[in-house]
Protein backbone atom coordinates (compact mmCIF):
# COMPACT_ATOMS: atom_id res chain seq x y z
CA UNK A 1 0.00 0.00 0.00
CA UNK A 2 1.33 3.52 -1.01
CA UNK A 3 1.95 5.47 2.46
CA UNK A 4 1.72 9.51 2.66
CA UNK A 5 4.14 11.68 0.98
CA UNK A 6 7.27 12.52 2.96
CA UNK A 7 9.66 15.11 2.99
CA UNK A 8 12.91 13.75 0.73
CA UNK A 9 10.99 10.63 -0.37
CA UNK A 10 12.18 8.85 -3.43
CA UNK A 11 11.13 5.75 -5.73
CA UNK A 12 11.62 3.76 -8.75
CA UNK A 13 8.99 3.96 -12.23
CA UNK A 14 7.34 1.16 -10.04
CA UNK A 15 6.38 3.06 -6.77
CA UNK A 16 4.81 5.78 -5.30
CA UNK A 17 5.28 9.13 -7.58
CA UNK A 18 7.68 6.97 -10.27
CA UNK A 19 4.74 4.93 -10.87
CA UNK A 20 2.52 8.10 -12.32
CA UNK A 21 5.06 8.38 -14.51
CA UNK A 22 4.75 5.19 -15.93
CA UNK A 23 1.02 5.40 -15.72
CA UNK A 24 1.12 8.44 -17.65
CA UNK A 25 3.45 6.66 -20.36
CA UNK A 26 0.82 3.69 -20.07
CA UNK A 27 -1.95 6.17 -21.57
CA UNK A 28 0.33 7.43 -24.60
CA UNK A 29 0.96 4.14 -25.45
CA UNK A 30 -3.14 2.95 -25.32
CA UNK A 31 -2.99 6.39 -27.47
CA UNK A 32 -0.19 5.90 -29.71
CA UNK A 33 -2.06 2.25 -30.46
CA UNK A 34 -5.69 3.44 -30.90
CA UNK A 35 -4.81 7.40 -32.80
CA UNK A 36 -1.32 7.39 -34.29
CA UNK A 37 -2.81 10.33 -35.93
CA UNK A 38 -2.25 12.40 -33.26
CA UNK A 39 0.12 10.69 -31.06
CA UNK A 40 3.43 8.80 -32.12
CA UNK A 41 5.19 7.76 -29.40
CA UNK A 42 6.87 4.23 -30.52
CA UNK A 43 8.62 3.90 -26.75
CA UNK A 44 5.49 4.70 -24.43
CA UNK A 45 4.95 0.43 -24.54
CA UNK A 46 8.21 -0.95 -24.38
CA UNK A 47 9.26 1.22 -21.41
CA UNK A 48 5.88 0.35 -19.51
CA UNK A 49 6.32 -3.45 -19.97
CA UNK A 50 9.93 -2.63 -18.91
CA UNK A 51 9.03 -1.36 -15.94
CA UNK A 52 7.30 -4.47 -15.11
CA UNK A 53 3.61 -3.66 -13.21
CA UNK A 54 2.01 -5.96 -15.09
CA UNK A 55 -1.84 -4.54 -15.19
CA UNK A 56 -0.22 -1.30 -16.64
CA UNK A 57 1.71 -3.52 -18.94
CA UNK A 58 -1.43 -5.40 -20.24
CA UNK A 59 -3.51 -2.20 -20.57
CA UNK A 60 -0.65 -0.59 -22.48
CA UNK A 61 -0.16 -3.46 -24.99
CA UNK A 62 -3.67 -3.63 -25.86
CA UNK A 63 -3.68 -7.43 -23.84
CA UNK A 64 -6.61 -5.73 -21.71
CA UNK A 65 -9.08 -3.52 -23.52
CA UNK A 66 -8.92 0.02 -21.15
CA UNK A 67 -12.37 -0.14 -21.10
CA UNK A 68 -13.32 0.88 -17.22
CA UNK A 69 -9.63 0.81 -16.49
CA UNK A 70 -8.34 3.66 -18.24
CA UNK A 71 -11.60 5.68 -18.92
CA UNK A 72 -11.93 8.05 -22.40
CA UNK A 73 -11.43 10.84 -20.67
CA UNK A 74 -7.70 10.11 -19.70
CA UNK A 75 -6.36 8.86 -22.98
CA UNK A 76 -7.65 11.69 -24.76
CA UNK A 77 -6.61 13.82 -22.03
CA UNK A 78 -2.96 12.16 -22.56
CA UNK A 79 -3.03 13.02 -26.28
CA UNK A 80 -4.32 16.64 -26.07
CA UNK A 81 -1.41 17.20 -23.37
CA UNK A 82 1.91 15.23 -25.17
CA UNK A 83 0.56 17.47 -28.66
CA UNK A 84 0.74 20.23 -26.11
CA UNK A 85 4.06 20.34 -24.83
CA UNK A 86 5.10 18.67 -28.29
CA UNK A 87 4.76 21.74 -30.12
CA UNK A 88 5.38 24.26 -27.31
CA UNK A 89 9.50 22.51 -27.96
CA UNK A 90 9.20 22.23 -31.57
CA UNK A 91 8.09 25.98 -31.70
CA UNK A 92 10.90 27.02 -29.24
CA UNK A 93 13.65 25.28 -30.87
CA UNK A 94 11.85 26.57 -34.45
CA UNK A 95 12.42 29.76 -33.00
CA UNK A 96 15.95 29.13 -32.21
CA UNK A 97 16.04 28.08 -28.81
CA UNK A 98 18.89 25.08 -28.72
CA UNK A 99 18.93 24.46 -24.93
CA UNK A 100 15.90 22.79 -23.79
CA UNK A 101 15.32 21.07 -19.95
CA UNK A 102 12.03 18.60 -19.24
CA UNK A 103 11.62 19.09 -15.61
CA UNK A 104 10.32 15.83 -14.24
CA UNK A 105 10.52 13.45 -17.47
CA UNK A 106 9.67 10.56 -16.14
CA UNK A 107 8.96 7.66 -19.18
CA UNK A 108 8.57 10.72 -21.88
CA UNK A 109 10.40 9.44 -24.95
CA UNK A 110 10.90 13.61 -26.33
CA UNK A 111 14.75 13.37 -26.25
CA UNK A 112 14.06 10.52 -28.40
CA UNK A 113 11.60 10.83 -31.11
CA UNK A 114 11.32 14.67 -31.59
CA UNK A 115 13.20 16.23 -34.92
CA UNK A 116 15.12 18.17 -32.66
CA UNK A 117 17.01 20.66 -34.95
CA UNK A 118 20.84 20.10 -34.70
CA UNK A 119 22.60 21.27 -32.12
CA UNK A 120 19.91 21.34 -29.41
CA UNK A 121 20.56 20.21 -25.76
CA UNK A 122 17.86 18.33 -23.82
CA UNK A 123 18.56 18.00 -20.08
CA UNK A 124 16.12 15.71 -18.56
CA UNK A 125 16.02 15.88 -14.65
CA UNK A 126 14.04 13.58 -12.70
CA UNK A 127 14.64 10.99 -9.35
CA UNK A 128 18.07 9.10 -9.84
CA UNK A 129 16.19 6.03 -9.99
CA UNK A 130 13.92 7.26 -12.31
CA UNK A 131 16.60 8.73 -15.17
CA UNK A 132 18.90 5.83 -14.85
CA UNK A 133 16.08 3.14 -15.27
CA UNK A 134 14.96 5.19 -18.85
CA UNK A 135 18.51 5.80 -20.24
CA UNK A 136 19.24 1.65 -19.74
CA UNK A 137 16.19 0.81 -20.70
CA UNK A 138 16.37 2.65 -24.46
CA UNK A 139 19.98 1.71 -24.93
CA UNK A 140 19.05 -1.76 -24.64
CA UNK A 141 16.13 -1.32 -26.85
CA UNK A 142 18.50 0.29 -29.93
CA UNK A 143 17.00 3.70 -29.60
CA UNK A 144 19.23 6.80 -30.23
CA UNK A 145 18.52 10.47 -28.28
CA UNK A 146 17.60 12.81 -31.69
CA UNK A 147 19.42 15.76 -29.49
CA UNK A 148 22.50 16.01 -27.45
CA UNK A 149 20.75 14.43 -23.96
CA UNK A 150 21.94 15.21 -20.70
CA UNK A 151 20.49 13.77 -18.04
CA UNK A 152 20.37 15.00 -14.00
CA UNK A 153 19.60 12.50 -11.93
CA UNK A 154 18.24 14.81 -8.42
CA UNK A 155 15.37 15.57 -5.92
CA UNK A 156 13.57 18.83 -7.54
CA UNK A 157 12.38 19.45 -3.66
CA UNK A 158 16.28 19.94 -3.20
CA UNK A 159 18.83 22.57 -4.99
CA UNK A 160 18.50 21.01 -8.22
CA UNK A 161 20.20 24.02 -9.98
CA UNK A 162 23.89 22.97 -9.32
CA UNK A 163 23.52 19.75 -10.97
CA UNK A 164 21.71 20.88 -13.86
CA UNK A 165 25.04 23.34 -14.20
CA UNK A 166 27.52 20.84 -13.78
CA UNK A 167 25.91 18.50 -16.84
CA UNK A 168 26.44 21.33 -18.76
CA UNK A 169 23.39 23.88 -18.54
CA UNK A 170 24.15 27.52 -19.50
CA UNK A 171 21.74 30.36 -17.77
CA UNK A 172 23.22 32.74 -20.24
CA UNK A 173 22.00 31.32 -23.23
CA UNK A 174 17.51 31.30 -23.63
CA UNK A 175 16.30 27.91 -22.70
CA UNK A 176 12.96 26.23 -23.09
CA UNK A 177 11.39 24.68 -20.02
CA UNK A 178 8.68 22.61 -19.44
CA UNK A 179 7.30 20.98 -16.37
CA UNK A 180 4.44 18.49 -17.39
CA UNK A 181 2.72 16.64 -14.77
CA UNK A 182 4.44 17.80 -11.81
CA UNK A 183 3.44 20.49 -9.82
CA UNK A 184 0.36 18.39 -7.84
CA UNK A 185 3.51 16.03 -6.63
CA UNK A 186 5.79 19.06 -5.25
CA UNK A 187 4.54 20.62 -1.75
CA UNK A 188 2.87 24.30 -2.78
CA UNK A 189 6.18 25.99 -1.41
CA UNK A 190 8.04 23.80 -3.56
CA UNK A 191 6.19 24.57 -6.76
CA UNK A 192 6.99 28.06 -6.10
CA UNK A 193 10.86 27.78 -5.32
CA UNK A 194 10.67 25.91 -8.29
CA UNK A 195 9.09 28.27 -10.53
CA UNK A 196 11.27 30.58 -8.98
CA UNK A 197 14.60 29.17 -9.59
CA UNK A 198 13.31 28.01 -13.55
CA UNK A 199 12.81 32.05 -13.74
CA UNK A 200 16.62 33.47 -12.61
CA UNK A 201 17.73 30.69 -14.71
CA UNK A 202 16.36 32.11 -17.93
CA UNK A 203 17.97 34.20 -20.28
CA UNK A 204 15.85 37.01 -21.93
CA UNK A 205 14.48 34.91 -25.15
CA UNK A 206 13.63 31.46 -22.68
CA UNK A 207 10.18 29.89 -22.77
CA UNK A 208 8.06 27.97 -20.18
CA UNK A 209 5.12 25.12 -20.07
CA UNK A 210 3.28 23.95 -17.99
CA UNK A 211 0.20 22.82 -16.36
CA UNK A 212 -1.86 25.58 -14.12
CA UNK A 213 -4.50 24.44 -11.82
CA UNK A 214 -6.88 26.99 -9.58
CA UNK A 215 -7.74 25.93 -6.16
CA UNK A 216 -10.55 23.34 -5.99
CA UNK A 217 -14.24 25.06 -5.46
CA UNK A 218 -15.37 23.34 -1.84
CA UNK A 219 -16.34 19.75 -2.20
CA UNK A 220 -14.16 19.27 -5.46
CA UNK A 221 -11.23 18.49 -3.72
CA UNK A 222 -13.02 15.63 -2.19
CA UNK A 223 -14.79 14.58 -5.16
CA UNK A 224 -11.16 14.16 -6.87
CA UNK A 225 -10.15 11.81 -3.71
CA UNK A 226 -13.04 10.05 -3.96
CA UNK A 227 -12.44 9.57 -7.64
CA UNK A 228 -8.91 9.01 -7.58
CA UNK A 229 -9.70 5.97 -4.42
CA UNK A 230 -12.27 4.61 -7.25
CA UNK A 231 -9.71 3.58 -9.71
CA UNK A 232 -6.81 2.79 -7.22
CA UNK A 233 -9.31 0.47 -6.04
CA UNK A 234 -10.10 -1.05 -9.60
CA UNK A 235 -6.54 -1.45 -10.42
CA UNK A 236 -5.74 -3.11 -7.20
CA UNK A 237 -8.56 -5.62 -7.84
CA UNK A 238 -6.39 -6.08 -10.98
CA UNK A 239 -3.27 -7.12 -9.29
CA UNK A 240 -1.70 -3.31 -9.34
CA UNK A 241 -1.13 -2.12 -5.29
CA UNK A 242 -1.25 1.71 -5.79
CA UNK A 243 -3.40 4.47 -3.45
CA UNK A 244 -3.15 7.53 -6.25
CA UNK A 245 -4.62 9.57 -3.75
CA UNK A 246 -2.25 9.57 -1.21
CA UNK A 247 0.57 10.51 -4.01
CA UNK A 248 -0.82 14.20 -4.97
CA UNK A 249 -0.63 17.49 -2.65
CA UNK A 250 -4.31 18.08 -1.81
CA UNK A 251 -4.64 21.93 -0.46
CA UNK A 252 -4.47 25.85 -1.09
CA UNK A 253 -1.23 26.34 -3.48
CA UNK A 254 -0.18 29.48 -5.46
CA UNK A 255 -1.57 28.51 -8.59
CA UNK A 256 1.20 28.21 -11.31
CA UNK A 257 -0.34 30.89 -14.40
CA UNK A 258 -0.56 34.04 -11.91
CA UNK A 259 2.54 33.40 -10.25
CA UNK A 260 4.63 32.90 -13.56
CA UNK A 261 3.34 36.21 -14.59
CA UNK A 262 3.96 38.11 -11.63
CA UNK A 263 7.68 36.74 -12.58
CA UNK A 264 7.82 38.51 -15.68
CA UNK A 265 6.73 35.89 -18.03
CA UNK A 266 4.02 36.70 -20.55
CA UNK A 267 1.67 33.40 -20.92
CA UNK A 268 -0.72 32.13 -23.46
CA UNK A 269 -3.63 29.47 -21.98
CA UNK A 270 -5.69 27.14 -23.25
CA UNK A 271 -8.10 25.06 -21.22
CA UNK A 272 -8.62 21.09 -21.91
CA UNK A 273 -11.72 21.50 -23.58
CA UNK A 274 -10.54 24.02 -25.69
CA UNK A 275 -8.03 21.71 -26.67
CA UNK A 276 -9.51 18.48 -27.11
CA UNK A 277 -11.98 20.41 -29.40
CA UNK A 278 -8.78 21.69 -31.50
CA UNK A 279 -7.63 18.30 -32.11
CA UNK A 280 -11.09 17.25 -33.15
CA UNK A 281 -11.89 14.96 -29.46
CA UNK A 282 -15.08 14.60 -27.93
CA UNK A 283 -15.54 17.32 -24.87
CA UNK A 284 -15.25 15.80 -21.60
CA UNK A 285 -18.52 14.31 -19.91
CA UNK A 286 -18.13 13.68 -15.80
CA UNK A 287 -15.18 15.48 -14.95
CA UNK A 288 -14.49 13.81 -11.60
CA UNK A 289 -10.65 14.89 -11.92
CA UNK A 290 -11.36 18.45 -12.74
CA UNK A 291 -9.12 17.82 -16.24
CA UNK A 292 -11.80 20.77 -17.64
CA UNK A 293 -10.42 23.37 -15.06
CA UNK A 294 -6.52 22.82 -15.93
CA UNK A 295 -5.27 25.59 -18.38
CA UNK A 296 -2.03 24.55 -20.27
CA UNK A 297 0.04 27.36 -20.05
CA UNK A 298 3.19 28.51 -22.20
CA UNK A 299 4.80 31.69 -22.54
CA UNK A 300 8.23 33.65 -22.80
CA UNK A 301 10.10 35.73 -20.33
N1 LIG B 1 6.55 14.49 -17.33
C1 LIG B 1 6.40 13.06 -17.44
C2 LIG B 1 5.21 12.72 -18.31
O1 LIG B 1 4.36 13.60 -18.49
O2 LIG B 1 5.13 11.59 -18.77
C3 LIG B 1 6.22 12.39 -16.07
C4 LIG B 1 5.01 12.86 -15.31
S1 LIG B 1 4.70 11.87 -13.85
C5 LIG B 1 3.00 12.19 -13.63
C6 LIG B 1 5.45 12.82 -12.55
C7 LIG B 1 6.98 12.83 -12.62
O3 LIG B 1 7.45 13.80 -11.71
C8 LIG B 1 7.64 11.52 -12.26
O4 LIG B 1 8.55 11.13 -13.26
C9 LIG B 1 8.35 11.83 -10.96
O5 LIG B 1 9.52 11.06 -10.75
C10 LIG B 1 8.63 13.31 -11.14
N2 LIG B 1 8.79 14.00 -9.86
C11 LIG B 1 7.82 14.31 -8.96
N3 LIG B 1 8.37 14.90 -7.90
C12 LIG B 1 9.70 14.98 -8.11
C13 LIG B 1 10.78 15.46 -7.37
N4 LIG B 1 10.61 15.96 -6.14
N5 LIG B 1 12.02 15.37 -7.89
C14 LIG B 1 12.22 14.82 -9.12
N6 LIG B 1 11.22 14.34 -9.88
C15 LIG B 1 9.98 14.41 -9.38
Amino acid sequence: MTSTRQHGDDWDLASSVGATATMAAMARAIATRTDRRLVDDPFAAPLVRAVGIDLLTRLATGELPSGELVDRTAIDGAKVRTLFYDEFFLEATGAGVTQVVILASGLDSRAYRLPWPAGTVVYEVDQPRVVEFKTRTLAELGAEPTADRRVVAVDLRDDWVAALRSAGFDPARPTAWSAEGLLGYLPPEAQDRLLDTVTALSAPGSRVATESRPNSRPGAENQTKERLNGISELWREHGFDTDMAKLRYFGERNEAAPYLTGLGWTLTAAGTGELLAAHGLPPLEDDDLRMGDLRYVSGTK
